[in-house]
């Protein structure tokens, strides 16, 4: 065993008073990733702040055009929250096919985008509906959020507050997934506000979530699965593991993009 010590603030800015003084700081959200990399001796942090009592964290509501969803919100709460499914359908129904019961009860919305993993949904989600990550310094669109592999434009003591969705008038996501982790080998977020059209891919790029012009080039033209007909995802920079190679990958992006556009549409 390694020592380490636990707190557990009752608001952000008592998370991030503790983060800038504690040394080798690091925050708990869920756990379910940050637990298991202590455990393997990836990470040794010296002390856990807790954002579990953080009550500003937490809660789901509509404000106006937007859908504000906490950082601490759960997979379960976001999946079941009748706000997200009023607002971004598409939203709920990937919230509840992240993981299992025991993931979707733990993990959270803010621990998922912090650790930007390249098989992770949310970040399909909030690239294709053009959110921004609200942290307690500012706001990052999260075109700007998501920099590479487990990478984020966070920075040291920053602590994301909530998510912000703009509401799309069609939104729909598919994944393939893998049948041990449920994580995605690719999952597609598709979303349509007024004119513009994109796509989003996960699981799939070697520098993690991407968008797919050529896909909302043919969706502009029309917002139909029969659109994508015929379009390829090139294999080039798309990942190659013990679990599908590139080619195998790049060919579930097309067939995951029409199946996000068919639920999009209504027509899944
Ligand atoms: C068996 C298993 C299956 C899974 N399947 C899926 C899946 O299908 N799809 C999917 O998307 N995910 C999946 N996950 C991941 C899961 O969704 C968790 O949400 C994710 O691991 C991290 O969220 P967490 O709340 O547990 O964060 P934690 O593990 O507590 O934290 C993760 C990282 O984020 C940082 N952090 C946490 N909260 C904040 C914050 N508010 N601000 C800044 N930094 C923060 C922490 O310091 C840490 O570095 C799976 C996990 C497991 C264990």
């Amino acid at each position: 065993m390694y020592a380490f010590t636990y707190h557990r603030p009752a608001t952000a800015r008592q998370a991030a008073s503790l983060l800038a003084r504690k040394e080798d700081a690091k925050l708990l959200a869920g756990g379910h990733t940050l637990l298991p990399t202590m455990k393997q001796r990836l990470a040794s942090p010296g002390a856990l702040v807790d954002l579990g009592s953080c009550a500003d964290l937490r809660g789901i509501a509509r404000k106006g055009r937007n859908l504000v969803i906490g950082a601490m919100a759960t997979h379960a709460e976001v999946a079941a929250s009748p706000e997200v499914r009023e607002a971004i359908p598409a939203l709920a129904y990937l919230a509840g096919h992240i993981g299992d019961p025991h993931v979707r009860n733990r993990g959270t919305i803010g621990g998922s985008v912090a650790n930007n993993d390249p098989a992770a949904d949310y970040p399909a989600a909030l690239l294709a509906l053009g959110a921004t990550v609200v942290t307690n310094k500012r706001k990052l669109p999260a075109g700007e959020f998501f920099t590479g592999l487990y990478e984020t434009a966070l920075e040291e003591g920053e602590i994301i507050v909530k998510v912000s969705f703009p509401v799309a008038s069609r939104a729909g996501y598919a994944k393939f997934r893998n049948p041990a982790s449920r994580y995605a080998l690719v999952g597609v977020f598709v979303a349509k506000r007024g004119g513009e059209i994109a796509v989003a891919v996960t699981g799939a790029g070697e520098g993690g979530v991407f968008r797919w012009p050529e896909a909302e080039a043919a969706l502009r033209a029309r917002f139909a699965p029969k659109s994508l007909d015929g379009l390829a995802h090139t294999a080039k920079g798309i990942n190659s593991d013990i679990h599908a190679d590139a080619e195998y990958r790049a060919h579930l992006i097309g067939v995951m993009a029409k199946q996000a556009v068919a639920q999009a549409t209504g027509k899944a």
